[in-house]
């Protein structure tokens, strides 16, 4: 793999720029800036979508009628399959072509505007008539532990008095996830049941877990393409990410109490984890890119695979809110609530240095390989990102409006992660939601 760009702006970022579908203007998450990839499933099954204010563009039907002349056959095959996997494998630079040849279909000055109404119809529909499913066929998922404040806080409860593990700030910890519970935005999630030991020192029990947390994760979908054996170095890592979501690794506390040593997280973590269905792509992230957080002169020096040099890692800066709701809370018509505000600046390691680190043993990376980040906490109180440390390990209840406590979630609540990306002189672009709510 060779480095094919580095990340620059260009018509698609121009903050005046608007698109000729009305529900575009003025959206706060999928303006034309944005143009997050996606998969809808209609009658005529799954099909490759952009999201575009509140409708998207059936990119198969804008190939049938040949709005997107610019592309290569590759590119438009890519568009008419039923999930991302093709896409996300194109070059970046291709990937790139598809993101302009879209923002000269939808703009208000392009290709369309002499277009008959019924084809606008036809390929622009809206997204209330429609169910998004998970993006990719996810080959391989991995779960890891880049959020340094999360890191610090569960070891707290564990280690007062050193933290963190002598490692974490050396190598970017992380285990091999399950792909096959992966659900889209909007699945109810069902309480497991596992082995949990109720008193100190006791025998485990087979229980439905009773202390079922969030956690807030990004979501890193990935290009792939190097051959078995070959690392990808950090400064080429970012072309092989394809975008961004949101990633909600449920995690049954009790279950992973008892299971997790020596090898990790098992039961308490694979029964479900949610991702956001929009893919935000790297490109449309350019102008939020920010520098990953300042190492001090006493933290250990990196590794050379994972330094990037004067070509520093790209790092997006997202913002994201977790709101939560309970049965009652709905029933009394009170809002969601919100329980955390935090941000990538606290990722200790930046997504490229994840690739870096996953491939430099010779890992093979495929398209529509999944990374959640780990858990993103900030370092004060209303930026945790899981119940555990909001709870304080299940100390110090949560009180929410309608009276109502917390520790971990019950059945009914709902959770809600939305993030975005904002900065002077650029259209604001967002995430949407990932959902999920307690059955059971
Ligand atoms: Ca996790």
């Amino acid at each position: 793999m060779t480095s094919e760009t580095n990340p620059a702006l260009d018509f698609t970022h121009d903050a005046a720029a608007e698109s000729w579908v009305a529900s575009a203007q003025g959206s706060v998450d999928f303006p034309i800036q944005n143009l997050p990839m996606g998969v809808i499933e209609c009658d005529r099954g799954c099909l490759v979508a952009c999201a575009i204010g509140e409708d998207f563009l059936d990119l198969a039907a804008a190939c049938d009628d040949g709005l997107l002349p610019s592309l290569d056959e590759e590119s438009l095959r890519a568009l008419r399959a039923v999930d991302l996997n093709q896409w996300m494998g194109l070059r970046r630079s291709q990937r790139r072509a598809v993101r302009a040849a879209i923002f000269e279909l939808l703009c208000a000055d392009g290709r369309a505007r002499d277009l008959p109404d019924e084809v606008r119809r036809k390929i622009v529909r809206p997204l209330k008539s429609a169910g998004l499913v998970l993006p990719a066929a996810v080959g391989d998922y991995t779960d890891f532990y880049a959020g340094i404040h999360h890191a610090t806080n569960v070891g707290k409860l564990f280690r007062p008095e050193s933290p963190l593990l002598p490692n974490y700030k050396h190598v970017p910890v992380g285990y091999h996830g399950r792909s096959s519970s992966l659900v889209a935005s909007g699945c109810d999630v069902q309480r497991p049941f596992g082995q949990i030991v109720t008193e100190p020192g006791g025998l485990p029990r087979h229980l439905k877990s009773r202390r079922l947390d969030f956690e807030l994760e990004l979501a890193v979908w990935i290009t792939g393409g190097n051959a078995l054996g070959t690392p990808i170095p950090v400064q080429e890592a970012g072309d092989a990410i394809a975008g961004y979501g949101l990633l909600n690794d449920w995690s049954a506390r009790d279950i992973q109490t008892w299971e997790y040593q020596p090898l990790g997280p098992f039961l308490s973590k694979n029964f479900m984890t949610t991702v956001s269905p929009w893919v935000v792509s790297s490109d449309a992230l350019t102008p939020f890119v920010t520098h990953p957080l300042v190492r001090m002169p006493e933290d250990p020096e990196l590794q050379p695979y994972l330094h990037g040099g004067d070509g520093a890692p790209e790092l997006p800066d997202i913002r994201f809110e977790v709101h939560l709701s309970t049965e009652s809370m709905r029933a009394e018509g009170l809002p969601p609530y919100r329980i955390s505000r935090s941000s990538t600046a606290s990722l200790w390691w930046t997504p490229a240095q994840l690739v870096a680190h996953h491939t430099v043993g010779g890992c093979n990376l495929r398209p529509g390989d999944l990374f959640g980040s780990g858990t993103i906490s900030g370092a004060s109180p209303g930026t945790l990102g899981s119940l555990l440390e909001i709870s304080d390990g299940g100390r110090s209840p949560l009180t929410l409006p309608s009276g109502e406590t917390r520790t971990f979630l019950e059945a009914g609540d709902e959770l809600v992660m939305t993030g975005h990306c904002e900065r002077p002189g650029f259209r604001r672009i967002g995430f949407g939601a990932c959902t999920g709510r307690v059955v059971g």
